[in-house]
């Protein structure tokens, strides 16, 4: 997953590469919050800017993440545009002068030691890309608070109602 700079001619380096799943989970890191369930693929262009070196090309990767309401498997397929230019680490442009702009979200990243570290793009690509909060189903009920019951399989027998205008109260107290 690494490309030198000295691979990249004047006419630049296309890529047409799988990333099996160890790399992806590599590339992902241990606490991912979703694992690869298949091998990706990344197709990219690599173009040298002076010392900038541009990937522009497209990821596609399959992954399970957990339901953030009742935590079950939720398959995750992106295929997403990637767009990034990489600095020699230490000469990357300054952040947007309001700091309301982070440099993820200008597609810039750096690399070090003369190479491009591909698992560290498609890291930044995936994680901007992924849904914060993926749902098994728009209509999934989730689990019990009080007995942590799946509630998609059927109620539970807590009163749930109950509970709910306790918190309204207690929000309501917040408040005041
Ligand atoms: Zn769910
Ligand atoms: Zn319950």
């Amino acid at each position: 997953m690494r490309v030198s700079l000295d691979e990249i001619g004047p006419d630049g380096l296309d890529l047409d590469d799988t990333v099996d799943v160890h790399d992806l989970r590599q590339a992902l890191g241990p606490n991912a919050p979703f694992q690869p369930t298949q091998a990706g693929h990344l197709v990219a262009h690599l173009e040298r800017l002076d010392d900038a070196v541009r990937v522009s090309g497209r990821a596609r990767v399959d992954l399970e993440a957990r339901c953030s309401r009742c935590l079950g498997p939720v398959p995750v397929t992106l295929d997403t545009p990637v767009d990034v230019t990489l600095f020699p680490k230490g000469a990357e442009p300054p952040p947007a002068s309001d700091g309301e702009v982070a440099q993820d979200d200008l597609g810039v990243a750096t690399y070090e030691d003369g190479e491009i570290d591909l698992a560290a793009v498609l890291h930044d690509e995936v994680f901007l890309e992924l849904p914060m909060s993926p749902l098994c189903s728009e209509s999934c009920a989730g689990l019990c608070p009080e007995c942590g019951k799946d509630l998609n399989s059927g109620p539970c027998g807590c009163t749930p109602q109950q509970k709910d205008e306790r918190w309204q109260a207690l929000k309501r107290l917040k408040l005041s």
